[in-house]
């Protein structure tokens, strides 16, 4: 792997600092990575020599996290969307060196005496570095500066198993997802799927040199089965499919996540106690808006006793709709026909109306009038796949902001959902600059023949949020990386900007512009416009007390564990849908083996962000209804006091500056249209 390009002469006028995909190869991974860490750690003995810490200090400091970001991040990311098996085993070799770098620099106490005499000295007018600081001595701090002789150890050993087992965790449920394919000869098997489907499982089967259909387990062909396929049988074999894979119950036992679970919960709940913590969810909460477990837990509970009695509502109209009772895989099916009938809505009506680069032209011109900037195609400077594309942000005078890339569709190798990852963050350190870059990857149905790739409403709302963290981490104006879009933000907090721009996705003068059938050129008819608004609150108390079940099981997990009881996996799950969940999963279902939000990564004990962003979202939104959503002027302060400013300021302090007050539930029970209904 070569190192990507160096900044420009001039910093701070052409400040691209592009990261180098292509130039990456699995057998230089691991020589690269360790000469960067070696000269990463030399960097830092000259750090710990210095006498009086100042700013300046603090800004080499940050440069450290900017080159691991240059060199380990496209590997990271190019694993998750193009892994191949050497890829894989370079990554697996390389992530216990970066964990262990990760490890050091956070036990560092020469470093820790540095921010805390910094801190000393640093004056109330300067907040950002302030807050820089607060976050620098809570992390250090958290990654167990303060320990000493065996413990220490210990600590940095279980953040390398983690570190391995986590990744593990996902790499399981790639596999295990790739492995599975539905192999089909008689066509009244797949009735009710739609014909592009048809088209693309017909092809798949003639490559793979056998006649008849051929569909694979990927997001959008699962949904679609569990949608519209009629075969009850089907349905169930793709459920069961879906909800076992990487686990006990699915196809190979060499996948399985169960004895992961396990090992990730028990390291986690003695990582927290070492450095004080009687919990994980109380470690997890250190940097998070919420200020206690209780409190998560009477967040959740509370929107679920909103919201249960409509929930239990909804499924017993659809129960009598289908005249029988509901098996898990009917009920996505069901609610469809039912949607059909009711609103007059079929979901695969309005693909063809959705193509995918109208919808991106929309959501470009929608930033650009609500925040002044211009969104450009240019030719990718670098890639990694044929399909990725590239984009330049830029200010009205001409000035770049930032750019990203995007890779929209589903393939093997690929790590399923949808996702935004900073490539590069924003920095202006000592002279030299960078904008900040964002990945944005989805997995939709890739373009057939003349055909562009078309969406489903639903997609076009992911690609709204995923767009709304990319503006985030686009649009951010501070200096510092560590502080800079998304990065320093409180977890909790993080979902605030997509959940907010996903709303702009069901705004009838937005329908009206990005829907247009991709054939004929007609326009998205104006009823159907108004039906797409009406079904945003069909059947979303069984949408709600779902992600509620999330939510809950995975902060009570973690909150609960005890190395006496175990993980209780099951049992959590089980207690958490009894006073939850409205639909009864069945016995072999074991969804926690993919949930790779929680034990890949990122979201343990924080899935409930979720809802306690949309809380924030709702409300923020709230603002735009009432001045007009393209006010310009209310999205100016939104930019300036949400997007602007990232983790350099608390969240609560940023949502209450833009809304001038506390952020209340009535804005999300309304949008959800329970309020009504309770
Ligand atoms: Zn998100």
């Amino acid at each position: 792997m070569s190192q990507a390009t160096e900044p420009n002469a001039n910093p701070l006028l052409a400040a691209r600092v592009l990261p180098a995909y292509s130039a990456v190869k699995p057998e230089h991974v691991e020589p690269a990575v360790r000469e960067l860490l070696a000269a990463q750690r030399r960097a830092l003995v000259a750090a710990e020599s210095v006498t009086t810490p100042d700013l300046d200090w603090l800004r080499n400091l940050e440069r450290i996290n900017v080159e691991l970001d240059r060199v380990w991040g496209p590997v990271w990311h190019l694993n998750s969307v193009v892994s191949s098996p050497p890829l894989r085993d370079a990554f697996n070799r390389c992530l216990p060196l970066v964990t262990e770098f990760g490890t050091e620099i956070a036990q560092n106490e020469t470093l820790y005496r540095h921010f805390s005499t910094l801190q000393a000295s640093v004056s109330e007018s300067k907040p950002v570095e302030r807050q820089l600081i607060d976050n620098a001595l809570r992390d250090f701090r958290l990654g167990g500066v303060t320990l000493q002789g065996p413990p220490k150890q210990r600590f940095k050993e279980i953040m390398q198993q983690l570190a391995a087992r986590q990744a593990k965790f996902e790499q399981n449920i790639m596999d295990a997802t790739d492995a599975f394919e539905h192999r089909e000869t008689d066509r009244t098997a797949l009735a009710g799927l739609p014909q592009f489907m048809l088209d693309r499982a017909a092809a798949l089967a003639a490559e793979r040199g056998f006649a008849g259909w051929c569909l694979r387990l990927d997001p959008p062909t699962y949904q679609t089965v569990m949608a519209h396929a009629e075969s009850a049988a089907l349905r169930e074999k793709y459920y069961r499919a879906w909800n076992t894979r990487a686990s006990d119950q699915g196809q190979n036992s060499e996948w399985n996540n169960g004895p992961l679970i396990d090992e990730i919960l028990a390291l986690r709940h003695e990582l927290s106690q070492l450095v004080g913590f009687k919990t994980f969810a109380e470690f997890s909460l250190a940097t998070k808006m919420a200020d206690s477990p209780q409190r998560v837990i009477e967040f959740l509970r509370d929107l679920a006793r909103r919201s249960r009695g409509v929930a239990r509502d909804e499924l017993a109209q659809l129960t009598e709709y289908a005249g029988r009772k509901l098996a898990a895989w009917d009920v996505s099916f069901y609610a469809e026909r039912l949607r059909q009938e009711k609103l007059g809505l079929a979901e695969e009506e309005l693909r063809p109306y959705f193509a995918l680069p109208r919808v991106l032209d929309g959501l470009f011109k929608l930033c650009g009038t609500l925040f002044d900037i211009t969104v450009a195609e240019a030719p990718p400077p670098d890639s990694w796949h044929d399909s990725v594309r590239y984009y330049e942000l830029e200010r009205r005078d001409g000035t770049l902001i930032g750019s990203f890339f995007t890779d929209l569709y589903a393939r093997p190798n690929k790590r399923g959902g949808a996702w935004m990852g900073g490539a590069v963050s924003r920095a202006k350190l000592n002279g030299q600059a960078q904008t900040p870059i964002a990945h944005l990857v989805c997995n939709f149905n890739a373009p057939g023949g003349d055909r562009p790739s078309l969406l489903t409403h639903g997609e076009v709302v992911t690609l709204f949020h995923e767009f709304g963290h990319a503006l985030h981490h686009l649009l951010t104006e501070v200096d510092y990386p560590s502080l800079a879009g998304t990065n320093g933000v409180a977890w909790d907090a993080v979902e605030l900007p997509s959940q907010f721009l996903e709303n702009f996705a069901w705004r009838p003068e937005m329908l009206a512009d990005i829907g247009r059938h991709y054939e004929t050129g007609a326009p998205l008819p104006r009823d159907k416009i108004e039906t797409l608004r009406r079904s945003r609150t069909f059947l979303s108390g069984l949408a709600m007390v779902r992600q509620l079940e999330f939510a809950l099981f995975d902060f009570r997990l973690h909150q609960e564990y005890s190395p006496e009881r175990g993980s209780r996996v099951l049992e959590v799950l089980d207690e958490v849908r009894r006073e939850v969940a409205v639909v009864q999963a069945p016995p072999f279902n074991r969804f926690a083996h993919s949930f790779g939000h929680v034990f890949g990564g990122g979201y343990a004990a924080g899935y409930y962000s979720y809802k306690w962003a949309e809380v924030l979202a709702a409300d923020a939104f709230a603002a735009f209804e009432d001045a007009g959503v393209f006010d310009r002027a209310t999205a100016e302060r939104f930019r300036h006091a949400v997007l602007a400013t990232g983790g350099s300021r608390k969240a609560l302090d940023a949502f209450v500056d833009f809304r001038g007050r506390q952020p209340s539930l009535d804005a999300l029970l309304k949008q959800s249209g329970i309020a009504e209904r309770q």
